[in-house]
């Protein structure tokens, strides 16, 4: 297995992406801190399933991304109960789709802190122990829209443009260090995050729920085709082996072909 005795934190892991991301870190043999929001229930349900179907040890933190202490304090807790922590996903994200005269302040805020600024917290929290380590790998999903924009989505592509250039800084601070740092972009994936944003985009361009899968979010991606969850975190899990250690301060894109065009 490609990743035994490592150990990786995935925030935002309670579904979708981040869920798919820890399930493949667990199977390739890694113990996991997975981090969300959601029931209690349903998440010790995820929690337990991954122990018991990988064999490792799987840890929760219900860690908010708003909140640099909490954030701080979960890598903390990582590191103790593992002995170290050697993969960091930055992964919650959020989303709101809404003309930028309409777009809710609060709404900016909240984006551009868990989409964000959660990223340069716990990477800054990560740092001092991959140092001492001698090894670490720095993960964030961010999006093709960290490359291209689209309307209505002004917070979103803002935190993701900047998650690409805080993934370049931190990968040419640590580059010295047998550290890497990379961000990978997804097209569409059929997620929760995903499906919330049809209302919003039903009304902010004034179509129906097909119109808005097959003109607005299938158009976007020349194969016509969602990126699944399992795709992505198995691009995740190469970038943690040996032989992915010279790839660094790169935005890996995985979106059907989207930003080709
Ligand atoms: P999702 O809604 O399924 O998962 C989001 C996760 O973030 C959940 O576990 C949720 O509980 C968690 N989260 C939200 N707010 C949080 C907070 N304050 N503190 C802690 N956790 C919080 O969405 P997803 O589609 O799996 O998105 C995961 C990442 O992938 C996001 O960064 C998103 O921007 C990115 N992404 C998604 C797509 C897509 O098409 N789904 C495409 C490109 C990038």
């Amino acid at each position: 297995m490609a990743l035994t005795g490592r150990t990786a934190l995935v925030t935002g892991s309670t579904s979708g992406i981040g869920l798919a991301y820890a399930r493949a870190f667990a199977k390739e043999g890694a113990n996991v801190l997975i981090n969300g929001f959601g029931e209690a229930d349903a998440i010790e349900k995820e929690r337990a399933a991954i122990e018991s179907e990988f064999g490792v040890k799987a840890l929760y933190s219900a860690a908010d991304m708003t909140k640099p202490a909490e954030i701080a304090s979960m890598v903390a807790e990582a590191e103790k109960a593992f002995g170290k922590l050697d993969i960091l996903v930055n992964n919650a994200g959020i989303q709101h789709v809404s003309p930028i005269e309409d777009f809710p302040i609060e709404k900016w805020d909240a984006i551009i802190a868990i989409n964000l600024s959660a990223a340069f917290h716990a990477i800054r929290a990560a740092i001092p122990g991959m140092k001492r380590n001698g090894w670490g790998r720095i993960i964030s999903t961010a999006s093709a829209h960290s490359l291209v924009a689209s309307p209505f989505k002004s917070a979103y592509v803002s935190a993701k443009h900047a998650i690409a250039g805080l993934t370049k800084t931190a990968a040419l601070e640590l580059a010295g260090f047998k550290i890497t740092v990379n961000c990978i972009s997804p097209g569409y994936v059929w997620t929760p995050l995903v499906e919330k944003q049809i209302p919003d985009t039903m009304k902010a361009r004034g179509l129906t729920k097909e119109q808005v899968i097959k003109d607005v979010i299938l158009d976007a991606q020349p194969t016509k085709e969602f990126v699944t969850a399992e795709q992505v975190a198995a691009l995740a899990v190469f970038l943690c082996t040996d032989e992915a250690a010279q790839i660094t301060g790169a935005n890996l894109s995985i979106d059907g072909g989207w930003t080709a065009a």
